[in-house]
């Protein structure tokens, strides 16, 4: 590891939180997965149940399995046989019914949605989890949690994270291009992130660490000086993106919210990735989606830089917007998956006139402080699009098959999908969600 992202690790910290983190090992490097044999011995396991796809058994699992033989380890496996593996009931099911219970700990091999079942199947187990990464596709490696689909809605389930990680870089830079472009999709998103994170801070008074978001700036920068190298499948490059990912979740950890390595941009994906299970839209990698996404936010931010916010506008959008009208609006634009937004709307009042006054006026007394923000933090657009012509990924809706009629109402949904103050809600503050929305158009 190049970045110490340890050194946070069990430290109060200035800014009041013990950080913390449960992983125990991130082993990232050439020929890393060679140690496999003896993680396993470290915990004392004698039997390891291994968990791959069609896709990962070929990239990986195979591999893996050929060194616990050379060294006399029994394991039981389970390869799932989907073209697509889904984050569903049936794969979770799966992978449940298959599990053999004189196994004492877990090995997955693969990247996205393995090791979301991989989590979920060590927490319903109690056995320790590996997971032997196949891809830097996205950052859910070292991260709580996992990212399914229940009863057809995409929802966020309680599971816990990873005891190793091994990244490989053997293996990592040989997975598909564009499971390497996704993954610097997703660390091009924390440019964003973090300036949402502090411009949450200022205007909500949202808990903020500078030491977690030095590290995530850190991490980001080491990807994005090295993008020239990811086409050409460099390992510094790849090795930079999967550091990064894994960073990214151990952040998210320190912090204890998702702040740190998500904001308006990951919405954006949140969004389509709703609508495509609902209408059947396309559905593309989480990184390349989160990057289209950060071009769009920038696009905004670039306007927002120069904005003279006017309160009387504000006030005036405020008192005539119609929350029950947007709602149903809300439920034909994104199916089902509007239910539960509007439902927690009930309880978190996002759209409380009153509330939203009040913080018009911190909003207007600290205009300059949040323009410094996004100065400091978010780059102008056109980095943005620069990099993604480096590394020769999607830019647009069209470039994944989406409509581009889709942008405002998408930008207008991502302000609902959780309690959190994002770029969309800042426009909305400001009276200006409108015209900024119409803007994508362009
Ligand atoms: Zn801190
Ligand atoms: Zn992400």
């Amino acid at each position: 590891m190049s970045v110490d992202y340890m050194n946070l690790n069990g430290k109060s910290c200035p800014c009041g939180k013990e950080h913390s983190l449960s992983i125990e090992k991130v082993l990232i490097g050439k020929g890393k997965v060679n140690e496999i044999c003896s993680v396993i011995r470290d915990y004392k396991a004698q039997k390891p149940f291994i968990m791959s796809d069609i896709n990962t058994e070929k990239a990986a699992g195979n591999y893996v399995k050929e060194l616990l033989k050379s060294e006399n380890i029994s394991f039981s496996e389970y390869i799932f046989t989907e073209k697509i593996l889904k984050p569903d009931e049936k794969s979770v099911g799966s992978a449940v019914m298959h599990f053999d219970n004189s196994c004492d700990i877990i090995i997955a091999v693969g990247s996205g949605v393995i090791n979301d079942i991989g989590k979920i199947l060590s927490t319903l187990t109690g056995k320790k989890y590996v997971i032997i990464a196949t891809a830097p596709s996205m950052d859910g490696y070292a991260s709580l949690g996992s990212s399914m689909e229940l009863d057809g809605v995409k929802t966020s389930l309680n599971s816990r994270c990873p005891d190793v990680i091994i990244g490989d870089t053997d293996i990592l830079k040989n997975a598909p291009l564009k499971m390497l472009k996704s993954g610097l999709g997703d660390m091009i998103a924390k440019l964003i992130s973090i300036g949402e994170w502090r411009i949450s801070s200022l205007i909500s008074g949202e808990y903020y660490c500078e030491n977690v978001a030095c590290l995530m700036r850190n991490a980001v920068k080491r990807c994005t000086d090295n993008a020239e190298g990811l086409l050409k499948r460099d390992e510094k490059a790849v090795e930079a993106v999967f550091e990064g990912l894994v960073i990214g979740g151990a952040a998210m950890a320190y912090a204890g919210i998702s702040r740190p390595a998500s904001g308006v941009e990951h919405y954006f994906s949140h969004v389509w990735d709703m609508r495509g299970l609902e209408f059947g839209t396309k559905v593309d990698f989480h990184g390349i989606q989160c990057a289209i996404g950060t071009l769009y936010a920038a696009k905004i931010y670039d306007k927002l830089r120069h904005l003279k916010p006017n309160k009387e506008l504000a006030v005036n959008y405020l008192e005539s917007f119609d929350l029950e009208s947007y709602h149903l609006k809300l439920k034909e634009f994104i199916g089902k998956g509007a239910n539960a937004m509007i439902e927690l709307e009930k309880k978190e009042q996002k759209y409380s006139v009153q509330r939203n006054k009040e913080r018009l006026n911190i909003i207007l007394e600290n205009w300059d402080k949040i323009v410094k923000i996004i100065t400091e933090e978010i780059p102008e657009s056109s980095y943005i699009e620069k990099l993604l012509n480096i590394i020769d990924a999607p830019k647009t809706v069209e470039d994944i098959g989406l409509e581009k009629d889709i942008l405002p109402m998408t930008f207008k949904a991502t302000k609902d999908i959780r309690d959190k103050y994002v770029l969309s809600r800042l426009c909305f503050d400001l009276g200006v969600i409108e015209e900024m929305s119409a803007l994508l158009l362009n």
